[in-house]
């Protein structure tokens, strides 16, 4: 096996990661810690079943990002990716300010890097994230949360998902990670949007970020049509465009039973966009699962 994605459920080949959702939430207590109901994502036969539903649509992989201070339970995640027939790739890590506050306190970032790499080695999870920023400049406990996911990302070479508010904080972000020595192609640069400026998506590209526009069918993010739009500019613009689609589905309201489109119809309604507008079957393959089972890949030699 040359190079392989690490599932909840073990080491799968890379070339049968198929359809992926590069960004999502299959389980996530983070109502509380949020002060926000909607973000508490724990209703089982409804996540279930929309995850089957994406199944049903041919997704093969779905990427849980949910971290350790948004309530992320991995073997919630793995029971519910199984029963609905999907691959899970479960990450391992921490969000940001002011909910990673309480559990770094007092830890050094080697301790915290420590049970990252952990997680990893073991087999628990397949990437690191999502980590983020409030503003553009770290607070002391996001300091201590760069520093160990630079650490863990450099020990066992898998990647980061990083979550970015707009092009100002997402940028901060990325020269953080680039500064502790993470390789731009190791960073999966989230929520990528129509608003960001066209030349800092081709610049993020070109340094060999992947960029993750993984908010479709969010009722107050991009419609498909632009989405598709900005990424069919991209792939115009940069070759090969590394980008991967989702849709981020980490509130109860973003699922069918409560009003929601789901895991699948948003990413899938943006490829069918692409395709319309006449994109060459390889750079779609890319987008529907290549790209980001590259991005998850694990290398023998890692
Ligand atoms: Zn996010």
């Amino acid at each position: 096996m040359a190079a392989w994605i690490q599932t909840v459920d073990g080491p799968v080949p890379a070339d049968l990661a198929g359809t992926v959702l590069a960004h999502e939430h299959l389980w996530a207590a983070f109502g509380a810690a949020s002060g926000d109901p909607d973000l508490e994502l724990t209703c089982d036969a409804e996540i279930m079943a929309d995850l089957a539903e994406a199944a049903g649509a041919g997704v093969r992989t779905v990427v849980d990002v949910t971290t350790a201070d948004m309530g992320a339970n991995a073997e919630r995640t793995a029971v519910l990716a199984r029963a609905a027939g999907i691959q899970a790739v479960k990450s391992t890590g921490w969000f940001r300010s002011p909910t990673v506050d309480p559990a770094v306190d007092g830890r050094s970032a080697a301790e915290i890097a420590d049970r990252l790499i952990e997680d990893v080695l073991d087999g628990t999870a397949g990437c690191l994230g999502e980590v983020g920023l409030t503003a553009t400049a770290p607070t002391p406990a996001e300091e201590q949360v760069l520093d160990a996911t630079a650490m863990a990302a450099r020990a066992t070479g898998v990647g980061v998902m990083l979550h970015t508010d707009d092009a100002r904080n997402g940028e901060a972000l990325v020269e953080a990670l680039l500064d502790r020595g993470v390789p731009a192609g190791r960073l999966l640069v989230g929520h990528a949007r129509s608003a960001d400026p066209l030349e800092w998506h081709v610049a993020l590209l070109e340094r060999g970020c992947v960029l993750g526009f993984d908010q479709n069918g969010h009722p107050q993010r991009d419609p498909v049509g632009r989405v598709a739009a900005r990424v069919h500019c991209l792939l115009e613009r940069v070759a090969p465009a590394r980008i991967v689609l989702s849709s981020d589905v980490g509130r109860r309201s973003r699922l069918r039973a409560f009003g929601g489109s789901g895991y699948a119809s948003g990413p899938l309604a943006v490829l069918d966009a692409l395709r319309s507008a006449g994109v060459a079957d390889t750079l779609l393959d890319g987008l529907r699962g290549r790209t980001a089972a590259a991005f998850l890949a694990i290398d023998e030699a890692a």
